[in-house]
């Protein structure tokens, strides 16, 4: 067992549990999403044996690789694996037929993609929709504008279930900043859900930023450096 590994799941459930007594929230409202990118199967073993079960992959190829390369071992079939980089159409399928989960739905087109792709002998493929919640002009993202009509889109496909939404803000020089970024994800967050569409999820907040990002009301946050090092 890697004990630096082992010490730094602990620090970052640390993290979140004194940032959830802060914020007066439930521990358990908020779920560890372990960001794998880069890192070798080895990696996800050792977080494995330590008790984390869900799984963040950027990229597609070596994410359905690491997938498949895990359910050959009867020890980690039951992974939770989250797809939550950039989806081009040409890869819908990989990810249809082998994510549990996908964070990076911006588009209608993807979506159907997928609804389409899933396959039926799978349980539906858990979605959110991200969201450019800062309004950077190169980056993914649905417009904060048009997130309730794709919401309401999706959660009408079959083979997928809408759990909610995710962004990825500018890194933040403050405290204060990511805060409002994340605030922003949220109020977005309960209007959606205020004009009647089911979604539990909010996946925000990643190492530098997850204390800001339960304050603000996260129940995912997706952690890579903070637990498997530098990239
Ligand atoms: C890489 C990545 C993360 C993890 O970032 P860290 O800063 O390493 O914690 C989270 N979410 C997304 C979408 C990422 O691409």
């Amino acid at each position: 067992m890697n004990n630096i590994l082992q010490e730094r799941l602990l620090l970052v459930r640390e993290r979140i549990a004194v940032q959830c007594a802060a914020s007066g929230r439930d521990p358990q409202s908020v779920e560890l999403l372990a960001v794998s990118k880069t890192f070798p199967l080895s990696a996800v073993l050792e977080a494995y044996q330590a008790g984390q079960t869900r799984f963040g992959e950027n990229y597609i190829q070596e994410g359905v690789e690491k997938i498949l390369a895990c359910r050959a071992l009867a020890v980690c079939s039951d992974i939770e694996w989250h797809c939550i980089g950039p989806i081009q159409s040409n890869k819908t399928r990989l990810v249809a037929e082998h994510f549990d989960w996908v964070h990076s739905v911006d588009r209608l087109k993807i979506a159907q993609r997928l609804s389409e792709q899933r396959p039926a002998g799978m349980p539906p493929l858990q979605v959110c929709l991200q969201v450019n919640i800062d309004g950077g002009a190169n980056k993914a993202g649905v417009a904060p504008a048009d997130a309730l009509d794709l919401a309401r889109q999706v959660a009408v496909l079959p083979r997928l279930k809408l759990r909610g939404l995710m962004t990825i803000p500018e890194p933040a020089p403050d405290y204060a900043t990511a805060l409002a970024a994340h605030q922003a994800a949220k109020a977005l967050w309960d209007r959606v859900c205020n004009a009647g569409v089911a979604m539990d999820t909010l996946s925000l907040g990643m190492s530098a930023d997850l204390e800001a990002a339960v304050a603000a009301g996260s129940t995912m946050v997706r952690v890579g450096s903070a637990l498997f090092g530098a990239r």
